[in-house]
């Protein structure tokens, strides 16, 4: 059955989308390094989890790296912003590496809270999804009292020193839902477990949730811009799942896009992960219009005004005199 082409077609775009401030300053850091050193900048690892900035920033000089033993000595090597546990910062001292750590201030300040717990001798109940970056990184400050809980199914296995003493921290793109609900099932199981002292889960990964529930409940369809291996975008599809939209697909740029995903489909929500180039939704907006979708109207659900200053090693160079 051939279903028919709707009238009426439009597009909601959530706003807040794309860009978060960790991910505008880690960016911008390798941009200034490159302009201030020239290249090659090497940088340990995606400096932020989208294929066309890591592209972009190479085709200017950077080269990127799974570990700092890649490095040649003495070299300039970035941390990207999803942080680096203290054993990477003692490996680049070993070679003698000058640092600029792009670690984004929301993922330093669960470092910062993994090590305070530790040090008073708490079990740390991590909730993140194994092998990603930033949950490595935040592990890595205390090893020995760090357990990872990547989802509700792992919550009956967690096992601990003494239920008195735990505290629940989480990596900062996670779905809040999810996540709350997981805390629920671990303090079934801990009574006593004490919740980190501010939300780990950061102001961005928040905010371009409640922004895409919005349009999802309106929306047949949304399209969700960023990479397959980007944590807040991939959350931001179950979002608008579990928000009501009928389907919903992470496209790295519109080439992805199948035609066949637009049949019968009266609005489509557009939204993107927070490290997606505005120009990536750009094009996917010229794609959809294209095909009859040019009535487009933005969606804010929430302003945003954060800024974050670059890392303190540039800016010390950067005031230096020539
Ligand atoms: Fe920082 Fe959140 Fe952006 Fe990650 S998503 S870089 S924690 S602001």
């Amino acid at each position: 059955m051939t279903r028919e082409t709707p009238a009426n077609r439009r597009v909601l775009v959530a706003k807040p989308r794309g860009y978060c401030a960790g991910v505008d300053r880690a960016v911008e850091a390798v941009e200034k390094a490159l302009e201030q050193y020239g290249a090659p900048i090497y940088v340990r690892k995606q400096i932020v989890h989208n294929t066309h900035v890591v592209k972009t920033l190479e085709e200017r000089g950077a080269v990127f790296v799974e570990e700092t033993d890649e490095v040649p000595e003495g070299a300039i090597v970035v941390f990207s912003a999803h942080g680096v546990s203290p054993a990477v910062h003692e490996q680049a001292a070993g070679r003698n590496l000058r640092t600029i750590d792009a670690t984004c201030p929301l993922v330093t300040k669960v470092h910062n809270e993994a090590k305070r717990f530790a040090a008073k001798d708490y079990d740390i109940l991590l909730i993140g999804h194994e092998g990603h970056e930033e949950v490595e990184g935040t592990a890595g400050e205390a090893p020995a009292h760090v357990k990872l809980v990547d989802g509700l199914d792992a919550v009956a296995d967690v096992d601990v020193r003494d239920p008195r003493r735990v505290v629940w921290l989480s990596q900062t793109t996670l779905s809040v839902d999810e996540t709350t609900e997981t805390v629920t099932r671990l303090r079934e199981r801990f009574p006593n477990l004490i919740d980190p002292p501010s939300d780990d889960i950061c102001y961005a990964t928040q905010n371009r949730q409640v922004a895409v529930k919005e349009i999802a409940a309106e929306a047949e369809l949304v399209i969700v811009v960023g990479s397959t291996n980007s944590s807040n975008s991939k959350r931001l599809v179950e979002v608008a799942l579990d928000a009501g939209a009928d389907a919903s697909y992470l496209v790295d740029d519109a080439s992805h896009i199948q035609d066949s995903w637009l049949e019968g489909v009266t609005t489509v929500g557009v939204t993107s992960g927070a490290s997606v180039p505005e120009s990536l939704v750009d094009g996917v907006l010229a794609y959809l219009a294209a095909r009859g979708y040019g009535d487009v109207r933005e969606v804010e659900s929430v302003r945003e005004s954060v800024r974050f200053a670059l890392p303190h090693e540039l800016r010390r160079e950067l005031r230096a005199p020539a």
